[in-house]
């Protein structure tokens, strides 16, 4: 898919902006709080009913202002839409549109413009400790199968429960009773989850280390192996298998858990490991080699989203070439081959081959 037009009133630090994107590269050039992020956010916030920066709907409009109006054409496979998104400034709900007609719910949006935004925040995804890995690898199933979605809402509302028993049994022993139906409900759900997320980082990883090997010129070799309960000896094994692996691991964890009233085992603690020809990137990755990673698995997630829908999403990258070496930034700029990119750069000078630039000075077409 890809957005032909893209056109704000009121956006962040947009009064008025208006402009047609390139199917291919849009590279998005010009100095420090000129508004390229914002850009990206507006694209973002187009696709999924709110900005990446901020939670408030308010911090969207232009300071002053009573609204902000997003609109944009978007052309599919099949057909081309309009979009809308206008967020208030007071406490008013944002309101959607699609070809024009008001919709109640995101949902009745899905599908329409899908995004896949790397921002540097998501560097730390590799360096930092396990919550946000499995956030992206949730994030990606939940808008793959519905399937994943419920049973991760079980197993949370599960594990959330089976936690206020272990707390809460010290003033009322009699929960005690019920605490073993808890625990093996939860491992019935840890399977299921353990059987997806086996079979997305598998194909997750086999992309990102393709795109990985291009982006570095042939030269580095990235994994991601999988890190779950550690008596599960096959994470693709028949769920049955897992569950009763699941089992005998809480059987051996049910004194510790009871002592530290906390659940120690299942896949809430998961995990994945960034690989680099051998090594922890999390210990010895470079910034260029952790960067590399991070947006190999972007371009992962995105090629198993395209690959699963039909429909390639847009592509954000948000201060991607910092960092980078010029074989590394040249794989930025004019080798992602595949649908819509938005590249956010401010040195002057860079140039891609496959797309347009457009520069940006105080939120106006420069
Ligand atoms: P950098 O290169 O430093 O990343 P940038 O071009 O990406 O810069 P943006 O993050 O897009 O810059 O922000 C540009 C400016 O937008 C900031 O100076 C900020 O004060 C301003 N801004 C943010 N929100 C609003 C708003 N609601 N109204 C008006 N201006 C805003
Ligand atoms: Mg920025």
């Amino acid at each position: 898919m890809q957005i032909d037009r893209m056109t704000l009133e009121n956006f962040r630090n947009y009064q008025c902006f208006s402009q047609a994107f390139s199917p291919g590269v849009n590279l998005i050039l010009g100095e420090n709080a000129q508004g390229k992020t914002n850009l990206l956010e507006a694209i973002y916030a187009l696709s999924t009913g709110h900005g990446f920066r901020t939670r408030k709907e308010a911090e969207l409009v232009r300071f002053g202002q009573n609204f902000a109006d997003l609109q944009a054409q978007i052309t599919g496979q099949i057909r081309q839409q309009t979009l809308r998104v206008v967020f208030f400034s007071g406490r008013r709900p944002k309101q959607l549109y699609l070809n024009d007609v008001r919709r109640k719910t995101q949902g009745e949006l899905t599908g329409v413009l899908t995004t896949v935004l790397f921002c540097p925040e998501d560097l730390s995804m590799l360096k930092a400790g396990s919550s946000g890995r499995r956030r992206f690898v949730d994030n990606g199933l939940c808008q793959l199968r519905p399937g994943y979605a419920s049973a991760l809402q079980l197993y949370n509302r599960t594990l959330e429960q089976k936690s206020r028993i272990l707390r809460d049994r010290f003033q009322n022993p009699t929960l005690l009773e019920v605490l073993p139906e808890y625990s093996q409900r939860l491992c019935q759900v840890g399977a299921v989850l353990i059987a997806y997320r086996a079979r997305y980082l598998d194909s997750l990883g086999k992309a990102a280390t393709e795109y990985h090997r291009a982006f570095s010129g042939g030269r580095e070799t990235l994994e991601i192996p999988y890190r779950t309960v550690s008596t599960v000896t096959d994470p693709m094994a028949p769920t049955k298998q897992l569950e009763q692996q699941l089992l005998e691991h809480w059987q051996s964890h049910r004194e510790a858990e009871l002592e530290s009233a906390q659940c120690l085992t299942g896949p809430h603690r998961d995990d994945f490991d960034g690989v680099l020809d051998g090594l922890s990137l999390k210990s010895f990755g470079s910034q260029g080699q952790t960067r590399t990673a991070a947006i190999s698995l972007k371009l992962a997630q995105r090629q198993i989203m395209s690959r699963d829908t039909g429909e390639e999403p847009v592509l954000l990258l948000d201060d991607v070439l910092s960092e980078l070496d010029p074989g590394r930034q040249d794989f930025v700029l004019n080798q992602i081959q595949s649908g819509q990119v938005f590249i956010t750069c401010c040195e002057p000078g860079r140039l891609t081959k496959a797309g347009q630039t457009i520069r940006i000075a105080a939120g106006k077409l420069e």
